[in-house]
């Protein structure tokens, strides 16, 4: 058996992000977590929507898919229906996820596919040079909004959770081991795998930096219960806008999408065969 290491998932190209991108350390984790997973890169494919999150696979030696604005995750989840065989990473950035692609994060977490989505949040969109995204901060002057943004945020941990993701978890991109560990966890996780990691934009958001995003970050409660929804939400509501990071929820009992389309066609065998015997009765 080939042991992998990190340069066995990278490839020639080299990645076209800004210098100080927090797209680098996202990278870096997700190499380390597939090293570790000891999957080879052929048996691995990284799906993206579109913006500069989106362009990780191609800095990666594993099959990429670089699809719409939004639908990264309906080819994903459409890739891992018809090749449940594979390794399926889906990533994009917090406009592609919760604003064109809000619908299909919505149904992705209530689905269950068993598929490992890393959402890269620099609350703007960078590609386009600056717009307010999703996830930018009320008041926040961007091009789009010169008065200041009048919308709340989205908070994507809320949502996953609300929608019933199994797997929640937060991370810093200056912390590689961090997103390591908890995509890891994704990846052996059976059902959606959600990992949001902050990830700042240095060129069209710099007000959104290493430094304010550790300050504005927060350790889970002590003794916080990962098998627990009600405490996950209870955890988010206390972090009072902080970020809590690590791992926030995992269902135990996952059933993964494709098990429950198993378990739903037996069923409907067994009626239809249980129709059939009193039709069969009465003849
Ligand atoms: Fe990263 Fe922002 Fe540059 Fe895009 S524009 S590559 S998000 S720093």
């Amino acid at each position: 058996m080939t042991q992998e290491n990190t340069q066995s998932f990278r490839c020639s190209n080299k990645p076209t992000w800004c210098p100080g991108c927090g797209d680098f350390g996202v990278l870096a984790g997700v190499e380390r977590a597939l090293v570790e997973y000891g999957r080879p890169p052929h048996e691995v494919a990284v799906v993206a929507g579109i913006g500069c999150s989106s362009r990780l696979p191609f800095f990666m030696n594993t099959y990429g898919f670089h699809s719409v604005h939004g639908r990264g995750l309906c080819v994903a989840t459409g890739l891992k229906t018809a090749r449940p065989d594979l390794t399926v990473i889906a990533v994009g950035g917090d406009g592609d996820a919760l604003a064109i692609g809000g619908n299909h994060f919505f149904h992705t977490m209530r689905r269950n596919v068993d598929i490992t989505y890393i959402l890269m949040d620099n609350q703007i969109y960078g590609m386009t040079k600056g717009q307010a995204a999703p996830t930018s901060a009320l008041g926040l002057q961007t091009k789009s909004t010169p008065h200041g943004n009048p919308d709340l945020p989205v908070d994507p941990t809320w949502v996953a959770l609300s929608c019933g993701a199994t797997y929640v978890a937060q991370a810093l991109s200056t912390s590689p081991k961090q997103v390591c560990e908890l995509v890891l966890g994704g990846l052996r996780h059976r059902g959606v795998a959600f990992i949001n990691v902050m990830s700042p934009c240095v060129t069209f958001h710099p007000g959104v930096n290493k430094d304010t995003l550790k300050a504005a970050s927060c350790e889970l409660p002590e003794g916080h219960d990962v098998t627990s929804r009600r405490a996950a939400l209870h955890a988010l509501i206390d972090a009072e806008g902080r970020y809590p990071l690590g791992l926030i929820y995992q269902d135990p009992a996952s059933v993964p999408f494709d098990e429950r389309v198993d378990a739903t066609l037996s069923s409907l065998e067994k009626q239809s065969r249980s129709v059939e015997s009193l039709v069969a009765s009465y003849s």
